[in-house]
């Protein structure tokens, strides 16, 4: 394997395409769905695009299908959607915790209220309580001011609710099932079935590549190598999308980190070979129960976390037998809808998208979106769930309380954990002790691009600046302007906002992608040899016909 990207790379020819998404995920479904979309629903308003300036780049540009006649994605767990159907799985999860508008499928915001009503399915829909409000008369909301005092009163507040009743249609959450079947649909509907292997991506290299069987040398191009089925292959592509989630690199809280302290480059090897899983006798990270078993003789729990996934594992545990667990949560337990503030999802979310996006600083919009996201929380239906628990006595909540010390004792085979606690709940404040015979760190993972083995080549030629873990790439989403390298998901928040890590801003950012691509192939920059004669039907016979053409026929007939 060369480590130098100078060396000019052999490619068989079946294996070099126009794109290479890596990852199957709801994102990568989003960009490739996408492509081939014939008449996109528009995600910005007039104004937008007059403002935006990345946008009014592509205002001549018509924004229609883009796929290249080569498209390949590749995931190491291989199919679309296994990561996010193993995670649903392994954590019992029945519904989603976005709304109805949060979906892969380009063609429209209500694709999947449709799909729900055309399904005839709309009892797997769950209704998000207490978002949706009733809009203030301007009467009312002086009255208010005066009671309050102006000064009580932000701009946003003075504005009225973040939903109105109308919206109401799109504040429902689906089932993990009516999701998974929607996006199946989409899957059948742009013909991506085939598009997906199975590989795992182990490096990522940029320059001059030789197309074997075509003795042709194509310049700037990548090359992936990718683990596949037990064997080391070689793949080309000339653009490149990254699309591999971010829950890879799990954060371990400092007290169950084993002395010597874990370096860095062994966290790099936990991530590359996604093997061995963080665990140890009497503890594991939740992303290890995604691909093992519920540990087995477990009467104590505790739970580390204050996020949805501390409280699904609450569930769980206490389905799989567990007699008690503990809670513990550095802060109080917030409890709310979504994992970002309903500002940012309402019909304020351009208040706060124009303000993110006329930040230049990108140290101020990690900010930003740390404020947005403000930590984990948990929906309100698992607040209720976890308070009936702590009623039954299975659970006790331990907020405001941290681990000082954790000792494992191999012979009773149990933890010595010493807390200090500012809850004010009775028995339950300054300095305790507690004994669980298992723990898991629900404590999320870490946004690192800089980790990322696959990606060490590239950035050793082709470095980008990174803030705070995350990489400075340009408004269209892409590595800079001479590298087709493409980022999706989490690693692409400084440029979408806190949405960039859930279903939020998959369409956007498949958006941002294809309109950047549409130029790139036209300038046949990309292009190369797809740009003969050829290039031209076979992206028609790709396509999916555009939804309005019937009309055209009804006119012309
Ligand atoms: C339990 C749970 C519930 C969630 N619920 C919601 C929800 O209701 N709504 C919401 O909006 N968000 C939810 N999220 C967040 C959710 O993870 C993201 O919205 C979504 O999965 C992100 O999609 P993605 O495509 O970026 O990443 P993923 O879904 O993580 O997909 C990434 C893919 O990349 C592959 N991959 C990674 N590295 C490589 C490599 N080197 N080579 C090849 N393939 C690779 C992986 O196998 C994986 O299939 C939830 C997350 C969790 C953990």
């Amino acid at each position: 394997m060369s480590t130098s990207h100078t060396t000019c790379e052999a490619v068989e020819s079946e294996n070099f395409y126009d794109l290479i998404i890596v990852g199957a995920g709801p994102h990568a479904l989003a960009v490739a769905a996408r492509l081939y979309e014939e008449t996109p629903s528009s995600l910005y308003t007039d104004v937008e695009h007059q403002r935006l300036h990345w946008l009014r780049r592509y205002s001549s540009v018509p924004c229609r299908a883009c796929a290249p006649p080569r498209v390949l994605v590749l995931d190491r767990l291989g199919g679309w959607m296994t990561q996010w159907d193993r995670q649903f799985k392994a954590y019992d999860i029945k519904h989603l915790r976005s709304p109805m508008f949060f979906h892969p499928d380009p063609r429209d915001l209500d694709s999947l209220v449709a799909y729900a009503e055309t399904e005839g399915r709309q009892a797997e829909l769950v209704e998000i309580n207490g978002v949706v409000g009733k809009e203030l008369s301007k009467h009312c909301r002086k009255c208010r001011q005066k009671s309050k005092g102006k000064t009580a009163i932000t701009r946003r507040q003075s504005l009225g609710v973040a939903v109105n009743e109308r919206s109401r249609q799109d504040y429902f959450t689906p089932s993990t099932r009516l999701f998974r079947d929607f996006c199946d649909d989409v899957i059948s509907r742009y013909r991506l079935e085939n598009l997906v292997q199975q590989g795992a991506v182990t490096e990522v290299q940029y320059g001059h590549v030789y197309i074997k069987s075509e003795d042709h040398l194509s310049h700037d191009a990548f090359t992936l190598t990718v683990e596949q089925t037990g064997q080391t292959v070689r793949f080309g592509s000339r653009a490149l999308v990254l699309a591999t989630g971010a829950g890879a690199i799990p954060s371990i809280p400092d007290v169950l980190t084993p002395t010597p302290k874990r370096s860095k480059t062994t966290k790099h090897m936990q991530h590359e070979s996604n093997a061995p899983l963080p665990q140890h006798e009497g503890y594991c990270h939740s992303s290890a129960l995604v691909t093992r078993p519920f540990p087995q003789n477990v009467r104590t729990l505790a739970i580390i976390g204050g996020g949805l996934t501390s409280a699904q594992i609450v569930n769980l545990a206490l389905k799989h037998g567990v007699k008690k667990v503990f809670l513990l949560c550095r802060s109080h337990l917030k409890v709310k809808p979504f994992d970002v503030d309903l500002d940012w999802l309402g019909k304020y979310q351009n208040v706060q998208k124009m303000a993110f996006w006329q930040e230049d600083d990108p140290e101020a919009r990690v900010k930003q979106i740390r404020g947005a996201r403000n930590g984990g929380s948990i929906t309100p239906p698992y607040h209720k769930i976890l308070k009936e628990h702590v009623k039954r006595g299975k659970l006790e909540m331990l907020t405001e309380t941290q681990i000082k010390a954790a000792a494992w004792d191999p012979e009773q085979k149990r933890w010595q954990l010493e807390l200090t606690s500012k809850c004010a709940l009775p028995n339950h404040s300054g300095n305790m002790s507690l004994q669980v015979d298992y723990i898991v760190s629900a404590t999320g993972s870490t946004m690192s691009i800089e980790a990322l083995p696959f990606l060490q080549n590239l950035q050793a030629s082709h470095p980008v600046d990174v803030v705070c873990g995350f990489p400075h790439i340009t408004d269209d989403l892409q590595w800079n302007e001479k590298v087709p390298l493409f980022v999706v998901g989490g690693y692409a928040a400084l440029q979408l906002g806190p949405g960039a890590f859930n279903l939020a801003g998959s369409r956007e950012a498949a958006e941002r992608i294809a309109n950047r691509l549409n130029v790139l192939w036209k300038e046949s920059v990309l292009a190369g040899a797809s740009a003969d004669a050829g290039y031209r039907s076979a992206m028609e016979e790709l396509v999916v016909g555009n939804r309005y053409a019937a009309f055209a026929e009804d006119i012309i007939v």
